[in-house]
């Protein structure tokens, strides 16, 4: 596996030559993990009984002031392992029972990432592939991934450069987002659930809905309306909590209101975007945030 020398993994492309130093996402040449462990708290179709197996990778292209990663994909927690170690932990996930390997915020250390998983397939993983991103991606990491990654795990945050820009420091982000999850989508097909009704293959969008932001939410569902029908499941979450940055900051130092949330649900209804997953209100709690204690890793 190469290190990359002047890294244009994400749409970043800032050329940093990661044998010397870290590019713009945090990410240099040690790669860097932050917790692997059964999860239970993705969509249904995800987290089966037995939870997703999910690692969680330091570093992020997105610089969003709300993450709730935000220690490891900011602050640069984690672990320090080698993709030996790497390809035991999918390994182990899949012995505990996951039902999917789930890599969030991967694309930072994509050559290490490519090079576990086909270690580790050579070695007997089995189990889907999940590839959970904030939508961030560039085409050509996305057709990398074409016949590894299963399903799509995508975040449509924005459609506004504005908000996308003040928000996530990133104000191409619909540009390069709506780009790659159309190329997500054509990779995948139509979702494909086994007899359990957990997703084998397959696309989903989600989209979390900020306080203040409703018109921007509506114009992301009008997006997601956009694309073929059936073509993918649409995740809309409620479960915003001020983090963060966030804590100071107006709009975003309060969670969404009930009348936010309904707006949003009756827009996406209208829309018909009716086959997904949509959370209830009261899923706002921090619970949803795993502790990072390096637990797997
Ligand atoms: S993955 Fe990191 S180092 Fe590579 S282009 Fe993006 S920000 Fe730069």
């Amino acid at each position: 596996m190469q290190i990359p020398t002047s890294c244009t993994l994400c749409p970043r492309r800032c050329s940093a030559d990661r044998t010397r130093r870290a590019g713009v996402c945090g990410a240099a040449g040690q790669l860097m993990v932050a917790r692997a462990a059964l999860h239970h708290w993705e969509e249904p179709c995800i987290s089966g009984s037995k939870g997703s197996g999910t690692v969680f990778f330091s570093g992020c292209s997105l610089k969003c002031c709300y993450c709730q990663n935000y220690k490891i994909s900011q602050e640069g927690l984690g672990k320090a392992i080698d993709t030996e170690r790497l390809t035991e932990i999918f390994l182990e996930l899949q012995q505990k029972g996951a039902h999917n390997i789930n890599l969030v915020t991967a694309t930072q250390w994509l050559p290490w990432v490519l090079e576990a998983l086909e270690q580790a397939k050579a070695r007997g993983l089995s189990i889907p592939i999940v590839y959970n991103t904030g939508g961030y991606e560039t085409l050509e990491t996305v057709q990398q991934l074409d016949g590894i990654v299963d399903v799509w795990l995508a975040d449509v945050k924005y459609v506004s450069p504005e908000l996308s820009a003040k928000y996530s420091a990133a104000p191409d982000y619909f540009e390069v987002c709506s780009r790659a999850v159309q190329q997500m989508i054509l990779q995948t097909g139509a979702p494909q659930f086994d007899e359990d009704g957990l997703l084998q293959k397959g696309v989903i969008l989600r989209h979390l809905a900020l306080p203040g932001a409703l018109a921007d939410s509506k114009a992301v569902l009008d997006f997601m309306a956009s694309l073929p029908a059936g073509s993918f499941l649409p995740s809309l979450m409620s479960q915003y909590t001020p983090f963060h940055k966030a804590m100071q900051m107006k709009p975003l130092d309060r969670r969404i209101s009930t009348w936010e949330y309904r707006q949003m649900v009756n827009h996406a209804i209208d829309l018909g975007l009716t086959e997904g997953y949509m959370q209830q209100k009261s899923s706002a709690k921090e619970e949803y945030t795993p502790p990072f204690d390096l637990e797997g890793v």
